[in-house]
C-alpha cells in the first residue's frame, strides 16, 4: 500500500461476507480496495461449517433470502479461480420425536409451496438409505438441493475474482480509524497508510461494531460462540450432511425437550458434514462468552454425546481436533445489509450461522444498493434502522 490511496469503496472484511462484497462491486467496474487484519478468512469464515442452507430456516423470508444465496453457487464457482468444493448434496433434518412430526410435515409443506426441492423419508426409508442410523429416528426431511463448500477456499477465490477485476487487496493491514467529517465519510486510516474514499462496506462479522464506532455508528452484533469436533478419516458411516430437528429450537434460543442440561446450557444441537478429505465435522453449539475462541472440554463432550445419540458408531471414532468459532450474531439473527445514517458508510453483517451461505447473495445486495439499482429481495428486513439505535439512515447513494 502507498502511504496515500484512493478508492471509489474500502470493503472492511476479508471473511466470506467482505470477499463477496469486494468481488460483486469489483466486477460491476468500482475502484475497490479491500482491506484485511490477517489473511482472507483470518475470522469466523475459517472457523465454522461450510453449510450453504435452506434448511436451518422456517418458510417465509429469511428462508427465501436463504434459498436466493443458495443458488447463486453455481453460477459463481466457474467464475473463481479455485475449486470452492460445492456439493450440493443436500441435507437431512433427523427427526427423533414423533411429537414433532406435524410440524415437520408443515415445514415439508412450506417450503415446497417456495419451490425448495424437499422430501419426506419415512423410517424404512431413512434407514435404508442410511444404515447406521439409530432406531429411535423416526424420519428425515431432506432438503435436497442444499449443499456443502470449502469457506477457506471460497473467501480466497472470491478476494482473487475482485483482484482479476482490478480490486486492491491489502492483506495484514488494520484499519485503525474511519474519519468522518460534516457527516460525510473522508477517508480509512489503516496501519499502512490512509485511503481516501466516499464511501465504505463493514463486513468485519464480530468486530463490525468496534469498526462502526469509529465512525458513530452504532451496530448491535454480539459473538455467539460455537464448537467443531473433527473426527478421523471415515468411510461410510454416514452418507451425506445432517442436522437434528432441534437445531432450530437450538439456533433460535428456544427451550428444548429431550435433552441433557449441558445441552441446553451450551445450546448443543447436532449437524455433521462429512469433508472433502474424508474427516467428518461434527458440531456444535451456541453460547454468548465474549470473543473466546478456546474449545471447551464440557461443550466437546456434550457435542460428542448427541452425536452418538443420532449416530451410534461416532462412539468408535476418533476425535483429531476441536475448534470454536464466533458467530456474529445480532438480536434477531438476522444480517444488517443496509446504509447508515453517516453519509458513506455501510454495514454488511451479522450473519449469524449463515454467514457462508449468505456471502453471494450479501455482496449481490450490497452491490445492486451501491449502484442505485432494485435490489434482488426487499431489503427493509435487513435494514439498520430495525434496531432503532441510530438516527435513521440515510438513502444509499448510487
Ligand atoms: C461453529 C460454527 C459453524 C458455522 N457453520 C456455518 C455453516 O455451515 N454455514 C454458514 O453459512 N455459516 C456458518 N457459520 C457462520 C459463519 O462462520 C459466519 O456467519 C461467517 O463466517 C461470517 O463471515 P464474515 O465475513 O461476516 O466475518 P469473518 O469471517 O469473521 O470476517 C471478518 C474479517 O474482518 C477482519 N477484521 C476485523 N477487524 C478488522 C480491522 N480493524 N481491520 C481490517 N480487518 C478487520 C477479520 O480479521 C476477519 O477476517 C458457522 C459459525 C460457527 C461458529
Amino acid at each position: 500500500m502507498n502511504k496515500h490511496e484512493v478508492a471509489d469503496i474500502v470493503v472492511i472484511g476479508g471473511g466470506a461476507v467482505g470477499t463477496a462484497v469486494a468481488a460483486c462491486l469489483a466486477r460491476e467496474g468500482a475502484q475497490v480496495a479491500l482491506v484485511e487484519l490477517g489473511e482472507f478468512a483470518w475470522g469466523s469464515s475459517r472457523r465454522c461449517d461450510g453449510h450453504a442452507v435452506t434448511y436451518d430456516s422456517p418458510p417465509g423470508y429469511f428462508s427465501r433470502f436463504c434459498k436466493m444465496g443458495l443458488d447463486l453457487f453455481p453460477q459463481f464457482a466457474p467464475l473463481l479461480p479455485c475449486d470452492i468444493e460445492f456439493t450440493p448434496e443436500g441435507l437431512g433434518l433427523l427427526v427423533d420425536n414423533e411429537n414433532d412430526l406435524e410440524t415437520v410435515r408443515a415445514t415439508y409443506e412450506g417450503k415446497k409451496n417456495e419451490g425448495v426441492p424437499v422430501e419426506l423419508w419415512e423410517q424404512d426409508e431413512l434407514r435404508r438409505r442410511e444404515p447406521n442410523v439409530a432406531d429411535h429416528v423416526v424420519a428425515c426431511l431432506n432438503f435436497m438441493g442444499d449443499a456443502k463448500l470449502n469457506p477457506m477456499r471460497l473467501a480466497f477465490g472470491l478476494a482473487h475474482m475482485a483482484k482479476g477485476h482490478g480490486a486492491n487487496l491489502f492483506t495484514r493491514t488494520r484499519v485503525t480509524n474511519i474519519v468522518v467529517e460534516n457527516g460525510q465519510l473522508a477517508r480509512v486510516e489503516t496501519t499502512n497508510g490512509t485511503i481516501a474514499t466516499q464511501k465504505v462496506v463493514l463486513c468485519a462479522g464480530v468486530w463490525t461494531p468496534e469498526l462502526a464506532a469509529m465512525a458513530g455508528v452504532q451496530v448491535p452484533i454480539r459473538p455467539r460462540q460455537g464448537q467443531i469436533l473433527v473426527t478421523e478419516r471415515l468411510q461410510g458411516l454416514v452418507g451425506k450432511n445432517y442436522a437434528e430437528y432441534g437445531y432450530l429450537a437450538a439456533k433460535g434460543g428456544v427451550a428444548r425437550t429431550g435433552v441433557t442440561p449441558e445441552m441446553e446450557r451450551f445450546g448443543v444441537a447436532f449437524v455433521v458434514e462429512p469433508s472433502h478429505a474424508g474427516t467428518v465435522l461434527v458440531g456444535s453449539s451456541r453460547r454468548f462468552v465474549g470473543m473466546d475462541i478456546a474449545p471447551h472440554p464440557e461443550v466437546m463432550r456434550a457435542i460428542a454425546s448427541r452425536a452418538t445419540h443420532f449416530f451410534p458408531k461416532f462412539s468408535q471414532t476418533r476425535i483429531i481436533r476441536a475448534y470454536a468459532g464466533l458467530r456474529p450474531a445480532s438480536p434477531d439473527g438476522k444480517p444488517i445489509i443496509s446504509p447508515t445514517h453517516i453519509q458513506g458508510v455501510y454495514v454488511a453483517a451479522g450473519h449469524e450461522g449463515n454467514g457462508i451461505g449468505l456471502s453471494l447473495i450479501t455482496g449481490t445486495l450490497v452491490s445492486q444498493m451501491l449502484q442505485g439499482l432494485e435490489p434482488a429481495i426487499e431489503l427493509g428486513p435487513l435494514h439498520i434502522d430495525r434496531f432503532g439505535l441510530n438516527p435513521p439512515a440515510l438513502p444509499a447513494q448510487a
